[in-house]
C-alpha cells in the first residue's frame, strides 16, 4: 500500500477533456492516448494501480468540482496553471510550456487581432485562450465577434468550415492539427502568454500530489519524459 487514497481502489481515475491532441485523444481503437496520458500512466505505475480515464467537460475540471465530487483522483487536461485555478485545485510541478496561437485557413493570413475587425474569431470555452482574447478585445477596444465553442473539435470544425475567420488555442494543438491535416490551416501569429501545464488533485490531497511530482521528477531524470515528448510532441 502506497498510502494514497483513491476514489476507486486499485485504480487511478483521471479526468480529462477530449479531444485535445496531442495531449489526449482517442486512437483508432477508441483508446485514450497522448502526452498527458503517457505521463499519468507513470503515476499509476508508481502507485501500482491501473489508470482509468473519464472524459468530462473542462469547466468541471478547472473549477475543482469533479475532483471535489470524487469523480476522479487526478485531472490531466493540458490545463494551464493559473492563480485563479490554484484557489480551487492543487497543481503538480509544471510538465509542459505553452503559448497561445492564432490559426487561420491557408491563404487567409492575418497577422494581428486588429485585422480581425468586424470578423468572427473562435475560441474554446473556459480556456486561457478565451480569457486572453476577451482581455485583449476589452483592453484594445477591438471590434471582433468572439465566438466560444464547447471543445477543440468544434472550434477546429468552425475554422475549417469558415464559420470563423480565425481561431485561438494553445500552439501545440494547432501544430498537431496541421500535422494531421496538411495544408489546411496555418499558425498566423502567436501570443507569448508563457503558460505552464500542471496536473491537478483535490485541494489538500498531498499524498497523491507527492506521488505525481515524484513520477514527473523521475521521468525527467531518467529520460522517459524526453521519450514521451518526442513521441507525442516531436523534436
Ligand atoms: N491550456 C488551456 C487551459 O488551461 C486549454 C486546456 C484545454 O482546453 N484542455 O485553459
Amino acid at each position: 500500500d502506497t498510502g494514497v487514497a483513491l476514489v476507486k481502489s486499485g485504480v487511478l481515475t483521471t479526468c480529462t477533456h477530449l479531444p485535445y491532441a496531442p495531449f489526449q485523444s482517442k486512437d483508432a481503437a477508441g483508446k485514450v492516448v497522448g502526452f498527458d496520458v503517457a505521463l499519468v500512466d507513470l503515476v499509476a505505475a508508481k502507485l501500482k494501480v491501473t489508470q482509468e480515464i473519464v472524459d468530462t467537460p473542462f469547466e468541471g475540471i478547472k473549477s475543482g468540482s469533479d475532483l471535489n465530487a470524487g469523480k476522479c483522483d487526478l485531472a490531466a487536461a493540458g490545463m494551464t496553471i493559473t492563480e485563479e485555478r490554484k484557489k480551487v485545485l492543487d497543481f503538480s510541478d509544471p510538465y509542459f510550456d505553452a503559448t497561445q496561437a492564432l490559426a487561420v485557413l491557408t491563404g487567409k493570413e492575418v497577422k494581428t487581432l486588429e485585422e480581425l475587425a468586424g470578423k468572427r474569431l473562435g475560441v474554446q470555452g473556459g480556456t486561457t485562450g478565451e480569457e486572453y482574447i476577451n482581455a485583449q478585445v476589452k483592453e484594445k477596444k477591438l471590434d471582433i465577434e468572439v465566438v466560444s465553442y464547447r471543445d477543440l473539435a468544434a472550434l477546429q470544425q468552425a475554422l475549417a468550415t469558415n464559420q470563423v475567420v480565425a481561431a485561438v488555442n494553445d500552439l501545440p494543438v494547432w501544430n498537431e492539427y496541421i500535422k494531421a491535416n496538411p495544408g489546411k490551416v496555418v499558425v498566423a501569429t502567436g501570443f507569448d502568454t508563457g503558460e505552464q501545464y500542471g496536473f491537478a488533485v483535490k485541494k489538500g490531497n498531498a499524498a497523491l500530489l507527492k506521488a505525481v511530482n515524484e513520477a514527473l521528477a523521475g521521468a525527467r531524470s531518467d529520460g522517459t519524459y524526453d521519450k514521451i515528448y518526442k513521441s507525442w510532441i516531436g523534436e
